[in-house]
């Protein structure tokens, strides 16, 4: 992913600079100008970097900082809340409620990645209760309908199209009837794309929204642009007025930061993040969580609603990070549950540490990797398997005779066992806050 390289040079001129013998101004004007050149290379505007650069300097001022961790901890915060602030757009979305119907538009540009991402929110809601359906109202583009209709039927979600009526504003009335008749939930309409912005677009797009009359209209944007999301959001805007925005593409395009930044500039909620071209390559977007595993940090929250959709038997862990409680069971039913879920070098950038563990691999020495972890946690007493690791950090003893038992490395167990560590210690700053979590599911 493209954008996790952003990320790492970012990470990487924070810890350098922390890491530094002398945490002096100079060496911090060091790591600032590299955040500014990373994140220009990734097509934030100047503009934004500028005002982030100054930010930061406000907020950390040198002569009034106290000394060692006091300084770290105060500047490693003012770079996560300025990024933050970068590519936040301060504007609450849409939530759609269960036991009526949620009609939802979506408008793009031909190629935005309209109709499968129309098709990624379906499952999304379908698997978290509503009852979701898709009504091809393309009639522009031929073989729309097909693409929907093979969509649909991957995600087994009920769908409507006519081939036979030319009028999009009529298949849209037609579709949207027909399911609230049938008491859908979520009734989600793929309207046609043009290749660039013109007349007949705008003009297809406010007759349908007047027929329909959307609870939400979505934007689907290609994040490959950069910079120009700006622009052609506003246009778009202008034209019919949409509630949020989703960025697609952001796996591939080392754009991405730039359009999610400028998007952010006109407060438009982005409420998701395409990620690749799999039914399940969708994100949700929520800045502190998107900068969180941006840096590395992982985004266990993120995880947790994954591992929940993909419906896998995890419900002892659930409970066990609601209660701020994580064996290294838990971790092993964690690594084992990636495995199944396929592409690892996504599913790994979730779980803290993991991704810098991994950065350079490849997903065939990333499951290596993953399969020697489980092999270590499989060598272990159900004692030890079931404690929160102090245990095994306590007698060295148990780690050698688990390593040749696994045939890997004392060097290996250690290594799980920081990660265990880890992940402990966010499952207990989560507690209360899983709660929290749990309560909105399902609602956007
Ligand atoms: P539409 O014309 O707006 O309906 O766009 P499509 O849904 O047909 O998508 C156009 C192309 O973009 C297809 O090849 C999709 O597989 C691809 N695509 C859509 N979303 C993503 C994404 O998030 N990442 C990647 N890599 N490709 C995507």
């Amino acid at each position: 992913m493209v954008l996790s390289s952003l990320g790492q040079r970012i990470s990487s001129a924070v810890s350098d600079l922390t890491r530094a013998p002398t945490l002096d101004e100079k060496a911090f004007d060091g790591m600032v100008k590299e955040i500014c050149n990373a994140l220009i290379e990734a097509d934030v505007s100047v503009r934004l970097v500028s005002g982030l650069r100054t930010s930061i300097r406000k907020k950390v001022n040198f002569k009034e900082l106290g000394q060692g961790v006091n300084k770290k901890r105060i500047i490693q915060k003012a770079v996560f809340d300025e990024l933050v602030s970068l590519v936040n757009p301060h504007a609450e979305p849409f939530k759609p409620k269960k036991g009526k119907p949620n009609v939802i538009m979506f408008v793009g540009l031909q190629g935005a990645g309209k109709t499968t991402t129309c098709t990624k929110i379906a499952r999304f809601y379908a698997v978290r209760g509503f009852r979701s359906c898709l009504v091809c109202a393309d009639t522009f583009r031929a073989g729309a309908f097909d693409q929907l209709k093979q969509n649909a039927t991957k995600a087994k979600i009920p769908y409507y199209g006519n081939l036979l009526q030319p009028d999009p504003v009529v298949v849209a009335r037609e579709g949207v009837e027909k399911f609230k008749k049938e008491r859908f939930d979520i009734i989600i309409v793929d309207t046609s794309g043009r290749h660039r912005q013109e007349e007949d677009l705008f003009t297809e797009m406010v007759d349908i929204q007047r027929a329909i009359k959307p609870d939400q209209t979505i934007m689907v944007l290609d994040g490959s642009i950069g910079q120009a999301a700006e622009a052609q959001s506003r246009a778009f805007k202008e034209a019919a007025d949409f509630g949020a925005i989703i960025i697609t593409k952001t796996d591939g395009a080392a754009k991405g930061g730039g359009a999610i930044s400028a998007v952010a500039t006109t407060h438009t909620p982005i409420i998701f993040l395409g990620s690749g071209e799999h039914l399940l390559d969708l994100e949700r977007f929520e800045p502190e969580r998107f900068v969180s595993k941006l840096l590395g940090l992982g985004d266990m929250a993120g995880l947790v609603e994954h591992v929940q959709s993909m419906n896998l038997n995890q419900k002892d862990t659930m409970k066990h990070i609601a209660e701020g409680v994580f064996t290294v069971r838990d971790l092993r039913d964690q690594l084992s549950g990636i495995m199944k879920m396929g592409p690892l070098s996504k599913m790994a950038g979730m779980i803290p540490g993991l991704s810098n563990m991994m950065q350079g691999m490849d997903d065939d020495e990333g499951s290596t990797k993953l399969r020697r972890m489980i092999c270590i946690c499989d060598s272990m007493t159900l004692k030890e398997l079931d404690s929160d690791g102090r245990i095994l950090v306590n007698q060295p003893s148990r780690q050698v005779r688990i390593a040749r038992g696994s045939g890997t490395s004392v060097r290996e167990v250690e290594d799980l066992l920081t990660q265990h560590r880890m992940m402990a210690g966010m499952a207990k700053k989560m507690k209360g806050g899983m709660a929290n979590m749990q309560r909105a599911q399902g609602q956007l």
